[in-house]
C-alpha cells in the first residue's frame, strides 16, 4: 500500500488520473478533473457497486435523479436548517476555519485545554465542537485562551464567534432572479431518492423491504477542502435507501454492514484497514438512530470516513410525506403543508399503509478511489535491483485492461496485426483495450505498471514470421506479460480471447 498521500498525489499527476480542477487559471479549490485513466478507475469502481448492489440483488431498483433540487425538498428534508458545519475565523490572518478541523489540527496540549475547557474528551473531537456551538461567546475567549494555532500562519490566532454555515450551493433557475427563483444543488443523492419513493412503488410493485440505489454528483460547500480529494466541493455518492419495516430495520443494518464490508474487500481494501465507528450518541445526525462509520486508513490523513451506514428510521419519508399526523412517525418531523404524496407502504404482515424505515448505506466515489489506489499501489525492488512501481488493482477495476504492443513501431506488419488484435479484444466488453504503439518496451511495461494494467501483449517478428532466427513454432502466436508476477507466456492468437476472458472477467 502507499505510504503517504504525497506519492498517490504524485501518481495521479504524473498518469493522468486526477488533476486541479481549471488548473490553467489557477485552480479551483476543492474541485477536481479525472483524467484518461481516472475517468475508467471512476466508472470501473461505479460498475462494480451498480453490479453488486443492483444486479446482483432481487430487492433493488436503481434510480437517476437531478442534481438541481426544489428548494422545498432541501427544507423538508432538514438542508436548510441543519446542514451547517460550524465555523470560526481569525481575526489576524481572515482565514477561515471549519472549528472541529482546526481543533483536530492543534497540538496535544492545545486540544486537551480546550476539550477541557467544554468538559469533553479530547479524542471526541466532535463532541467538543458541539459543546463550543452551544456557547459561541465562551468558545471565542476559550481558543484564545487555549492557545489555538492558525494552520497557515503557525502563530496563535484571534478567533471569532463561532457560527454555522450552510453548506448548500444555491443557483438561480430561469430568465428571472427573484425571491423564489433559487434551488439548490443536492448536498447527497439521497433526497432525490426519497421524493421519488412514491413513483419507484407505483412503477414497479415493490413491496417491503427493498432499496433503490444511485450513484451521482453531490455538491458541498466546504468551507476548507483539502486531502487532495478526500474532501472536495463536487463529489460523486454511491447511495442505498433501503427501505423496511419498522421492527426490522436493525437486523437489516447488520445485514448492510457485512455486505458492505465484504464489498470493500473485494475492491482490494481489506476488512483490517477499516475500522468500524459505532458513532456515539451525541454525534449522531439528528436523523438518525444508529451509524457504522467505515473508517479506512488513509495514508498520511489515517482512519477516516469513506462510507456511512445509518438507520434513518422514518425520519426522511416522515418529512417529505402529506398527512403526517395520522401516521404514527417515531421521527420529529417539521410539518409539511407543502408534498402532495403521501409516501407510504402496506405493512408486509398486517398490510395497513405504513411509513417504512430506511438504512442507507453512503460511500464517496472519490474517496473510494483513494482507497483503491493506496491498497494497490506498490513498490518492488527487482532481481536485478531496480524498483518498480506497480498499481496492482483488482483486473476489474483496471482502467486498461489489456495493452498491445508491437515490438517495432517502424514494421508495418507488426503494428498492422497489433491493430486487429487490438480491435477484436475490444469487441469482447472488457473494458479498454490499448493499442501501444510508442515504439520502446521497457518504457511501455513500466507504465503499464505503474498504471495497473494486468496484462501486456506483444506482437513480435516471430508472431508475423519475419526476420532472422525464427522459430517457425511460434508463427502466430504473442507474448503476454503479467503485471504482477512478470512471467512471460506464449499464446496462439487464436486462443488470446478465451486466455483474457477467463482472467479478467
Ligand atoms: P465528513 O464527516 O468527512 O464531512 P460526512 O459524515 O458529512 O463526511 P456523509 O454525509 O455521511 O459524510 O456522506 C457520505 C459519504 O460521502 C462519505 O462517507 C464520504 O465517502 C462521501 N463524502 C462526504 N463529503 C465528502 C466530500 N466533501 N468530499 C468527498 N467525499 C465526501
Amino acid at each position: 500500500p502507499a505510504t503517504s498521500m504525497e506519492e498517490l498525489v504524485s501518481l495521479c499527476k504524473r498518469r493522468g488520473f486526477i488533476f486541479q480542477s481549471s488548473e490553467i487559471y489557477g485552480g479551483l479549490q476543492g474541485f477536481y478533473d479525472y483524467g484518461p485513466l481516472g475517468v475508467e478507475l471512476k466508472n470501473n469502481i461505479k460498475n462494480a457497486w451498480w453490479r453488486s448492489n443492483v444486479y446482483e440483488r432481487d430487492d433493488m431498483e436503481g434510480l437517476d435523479a437531478s442534481i438541481i433540487m426544489h428548494r422545498l425538498a432541501l427544507r423538508h428534508s432538514g438542508h436548510e436548517a441543519t446542514f451547517n458545519d460550524p465555523m470560526v475565523d481569525n481575526k489576524k490572518t481572515n482565514k477561515r476555519y471549519r472549528l472541529d478541523h482546526l481543533i483536530k489540527d492543534q497540538k496535544a496540549d492545545v486540544l486537551a485545554k480546550v476539550a477541557e475547557g467544554v468538559g469533553e474528551a479530547p479524542e471526541n473531537i466532535a463532541a467538543v465542537s458541539a459543546r463550543l456551538m452551544e456557547n459561541p461567546a465562551r468558545a471565542a475567549e476559550l481558543l484564545v485562551a487555549a492557545g489555538v494555532r492558525d494552520a497557515h500562519s503557525g502563530e496563535v490566532g484571534e478567533w471569532t464567534e463561532p457560527r454555522p454555515f450552510n453548506m448548500m450551493f444555491k443557483t438561480t433557475v430561469g430568465p428571472v432572479s427573484d425571491e423564489d427563483s433559487y434551488a439548490y444543488l443536492r448536498p447527497e443523492t439521497a433526497q432525490g431518492i426519497f421524493i421519488n419513493f412514491k413513483n419507484v412503488v407505483d412503477s414497479t410493485s415493490r413491496r417491503l423491504p427493498f432499496g433503490i440505489a444511485q450513484i451521482g454528483k453531490a455538491f458541498r460547500n466546504e468551507i476548507t477542502p483539502r486531502n487532495f480529494v478526500f474532501r472536495v466541493r463536487e463529489m460523486e455518492q454511491m447511495e442505498i435507501e433501503f427501505f423496511c419495516a419498522p421492527g426490522t430495520d436493525e437486523e437489516w443494518h447488520e445485514h448492510w454492514l457485512e455486505q458492505r464490508l465484504s464489498w470493500w474487500e473485494a475492491q482490494g481494501v481489506p476488512r483490517e484497514k477499516i475500522k468500524v465507528e459505532d458513532v456515539p450518541g451525541d454525534d449522531l445526525a439528528h436523523y438518525s438512530k444508529r451509524t457504522y462509520d467505515l473508517m479506512y486508513d488513509f495514508p498520511t490523513l489515517g482512519h477516516d470516513e469513506i462510507e456511512g451506514i445509518a438507520n434513518r428510521t422514518d425520519f426522511d419519508l416522515g418529512s417529505h410525506t402529506k398527512g403526517q399526523a395520522e401516521l404514527g412517525l417515531t421521527a420529529q418531523v417539521m410539518d409539511n403543508s407543502d408534498s402532495v404524496a403521501k409516501l407510504t407502504i402496506p405493512h408486509p404482515e398486517t398490510n395497513k399503509p405504513v411509513v417504512p424505515f430506511v438504512i442507507e448505506p453512503s460511500a464517496g466515489v472519490d474517496r473510494a478511489m483513494l482507497a483503491v489506489l493506496s491498497e494497490a499501489f506498490t513498490k518492488e525492488t527487482l532481481e536485478n535491483g531496480n524498483e518498480r512501481i506497480v498499481l496492482k488493482l483488482k483486473p476489474h477495476l483496471a482502467p486498461i485492461k489489456v495493452a498491445v504492443i508491437p515490438l517495432a513501431r517502424n514494421k508495418p506488419e507488426l503494428v498492422e496485426l497489433a491493430r486487429r488484435i487490438k480491435a477484436d479484444l475490444q469487441k469482447l466488453g472488457l473494458g479498454r483495450i490499448l493499442l501501444e504503439d510508442s515504439g520502446n518496451i521497457g518504457k511501455a511495461y513500466r507504465r503499464h505498471d505503474e498504471v495497473g494494467t494486468p496484462f501486456c501483449v506483444t506482437v513480435d517478428f516471430d508472431t508475423v514470421g519475419l526476420g532472422e532466427n525464427l522459430d517457425a513454432a511460434l508463427k502466430d502466436t504473442v507474448t503476454i506479460r503479467n503485471r504482477d508476477t512478470l512471467e512471460q507466456e506464449r499464446v496462439a492468437i487464436a486462443d488470446l480471447a478465451g486466455w483474457l476472458v477467463e482472467r479478467l472477467r
